[in-house]
């Protein structure tokens, strides 16, 4: 059994967060420690760690995340300039809350894809 994160309690509602998306399957709040001017995390409501706990049956709600973070992107403002979508995964891919998020980055230049 997966343990819950912080993740859990936003969708919740037991601990406050900029919340601009809620439906069945998805919830998308702003990130607390924003590295561009959008920094939206976008996250299934169903506990899945990683990307590597991803299943057949999951595949709806991985889904629901495209065209959630397509919609906030039009909304900010930052379709046509172009973003970038993010899933970190495990410790090398710099993933620090394990319950899968979606990172929707943009309002200025990102540069090259990996800096680091
Ligand atoms: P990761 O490194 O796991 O891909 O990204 C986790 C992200 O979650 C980080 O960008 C971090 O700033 C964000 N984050 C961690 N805790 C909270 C929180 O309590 N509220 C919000 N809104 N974002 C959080």
């Amino acid at each position: 059994m997966a343990e819950e994160t912080i993740f859990s309690k936003i969708i919740n509602k037991e601990i406050p967060a900029d919340l601009l998306y809620q439906d069945d399957l998805v919830t998308a709040f702003r990130d607390i420690n924003p590295r561009a001017p959008s920094h939206i995390l976008i996250i299934p409501n169903k506990l899945i760690p990683t990307t590597n706990d991803v299943e057949v049956e999951d595949e709806a709600m991985m889904g629901r995340m495209f065209t959630v973070a397509r919609k906030l992107a039009k909304e900010e403002g930052i379709a046509e300039g172009g973003y970038r979508l993010i899933v970190n995964c495990n410790s090398h891919g710099g993933q620090e809350v394990y319950h899968i998020h979606m990172h929707l980055v943009g309002g200025r230049p990102l540069g090259p894809l990996l800096m680091s």
